[in-house]
């Protein structure tokens, strides 16, 4: 049965109340199912990349057994231990334990190398019931008898294998030995090196495996088309490619609340039947736009990427990015609500003047121009390179149109590399970790963080989008 709310999921009382402040509607799939498994104290293996959810996936378990063991912590004797590779990521984790723990009295802490240790030592001292921690500082102030693991109930090792690629790895092992021996332990990682599978059949206890990398959901299954378009001509672009019957499930994109709003009114000004889902909007009146898309009531649903997150509608036959993402990683996420469990699905992308570069970011991490549809709205649009494009009236889109493209367009950073022999593949800039410098160094990039799948496979392969949701 497809859990539709937090409410089945066993969480404490004030947890669900925190999520409901959160805006999160429904479970992601990584959510669904670690949380009742971790609430019963299982180890996990969980095969998922950021943006799956899965840092709630483990903060709420977290949370609620700890919550109801109703122990005191003790001073520099943390019972809940999250290791993490970056200081980012170790930030945000520690934001989002405070945000879903907000009604309960437990006591976090995070630590992370670069800054004094002043003020991390004082935390300790205080007492934290839940440390996360990049594992370079922590074991420094392991090694002055700062901290001591041997309370640790709960350990996640998140990102591990990023961890790996950064040198982390013994000190890892170091900081994990150290742990008391009942505990209950939960390795995350976006790919499986053979360094991360030895390191967690040793450490993980009968483990629950899952792995929110559907291989079924494919970016190139997916048949992506490009419009440049002026910005002032994308609203009657719209109109008229949804006059197309075949769009008979269509999620439009935004980048912002307000621009879901406008494109929703002026849809319903049309006459179509249209809603809106952002987090400016109250949590009923998204419950029913959400199930006013999934029972076909309205049409066309507009929304904005976080929104969008818990969205998981089949059969979608259309999504149209209205505004191309900042982030080329949604654009990934976005199109991955069409084409699910197996279907083939369409994307459109409206590329205005100032949107080029976000353009080239999204074809240099998918590593594949998207075929230009000429239409008639296209004409007072010039191209990157200055030169007006002249697209003959609708015409059939193209795939493929790599020539047609390379005209109008800069070549992307990746095309550019690759023309002066660069392999993407082969070379990236990664943090040297013990100096805080960067450099580029030779290794697979199949464990590059955010959108790791899509950067890391060579153009022929196919990219996963790990957990969509
Ligand atoms: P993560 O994969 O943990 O990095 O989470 C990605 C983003 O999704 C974060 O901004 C979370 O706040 C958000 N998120 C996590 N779970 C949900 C949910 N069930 N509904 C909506 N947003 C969520």
């Amino acid at each position: 049965m497809k859990v539709t709310s937090f409410d089945g999921l066993g969480l404490a009382e004030p947890l669900q109340l925190a999520l409901k402040k959160e805006d999160y509607l429904e479970p992601t799939p990584i959510q669904v199912q670690a949380i009742p498994l971790l609430i019963e104290g299982r180890d996990l293996l969980g095969i998922a990349q950021t943006g799956t959810g899965k840092t709630a996936a483990f903060a709420l378990p977290i949370l609620h057994r700890l919550s109801v063991q109703r122990s005191r912590c003790l001073p520099r004797r943390p019972r809940a231990l999250i290791l993490a590779p970056t200081r980012e990521l170790a930030g945000q984790i520690d934001e989002r334990f405070r945000a879903y723990g907000r009604g309960l009295s437990l006591r976090t802490a995070v630590i992370f190398g670069g800054v004094g240790q002043g003020q991390q030592v004082k935390a300790l001292a205080r007492g934290v019931d839940i440390l996360i921690a990049t594992p370079g500082r922590l074991l420094d102030l392991f090694s002055q008898r700062h901290v001591s693991f041997e309370d640790v109930s709960i350990l996640v090792l998140d990102e591990a294998d990023r961890m790996l690629d950064m040198g982390f790895i013994r000190d890892v092992r170091k900081i994990v030995a150290a742990c008391g021996k009942e505990r209950q332990t939960l390795l995350f990682s976006a790919t499986m090196p053979p360094d991360i599978a030895k390191l967690s059949a040793e450490i993980l206890h009968n483990p629950v495996r899952i792995d929110v990398s559907p291989a079924t959901v494919t970016v190139d299954r997916i048949d992506q088309r490009v419009y440049f378009v002026p910005a002032q001509a994308k609203r009657a672009l719209l109109v008229e490619l949804l006059e197309d019957p075949a769009m008979d499930r269509v999620l439009i994109f935004t980048r912002t609340k307000h621009g879901a709003d406008k494109v929703c009114k002026f849809l319903g000004q049309a006459g179509l039947a249209v809603d809106a889902l952002h987090g400016n909007k109250a949590q009923n009146a998204r419950v029913r736009a959400l199930e006013a898309f999934r029972s076909g009531k309205a049409r066309i649903l507009v929304a904005t990427d976080i929104a969008a997150r818990g969205i998981d509608v089949p059969a979608i036959s259309h999504v149209i990015n209205f505004e191309l993402p900042h982030e080329p990683e949604s654009y990934v996420h976005r199109i991955g609500r069409t084409a699910r469990a197996g279907a083939e699905g369409i994307a459109f992308s409206f590329c205005d003047s100032s949107e080029r570069s976000l353009l080239r970011s999204i074809e240099g991490l998918t590593k594949s121009p998207l075929a230009i549809v000429a239409h008639r709205h296209s004409h007072a649009e010039p191209a990157s390179n200055g030169h007006r494009q002249d697209f003959s009236p609708a015409s059939k889109p193209r795939r493929n149109g790599r020539r047609q493209y390379e005209r109008n367009h800069e070549p992307s950073p990746v095309a550019k590399q690759r023309r002066e022999g660069w392999r993407p593949e082969t070379a990236v800039a990664t943090p040297a970790p013990k100096q805080g410098q960067w450099r580029a160094r030779g290794r697979r990039t199949d464990s590059l963080s955010g959108a790791r799948g899509a950067l890391a496979r060579p153009r022929s392969t196919r990219v996963s989008l790990t957990g969509e949701h």
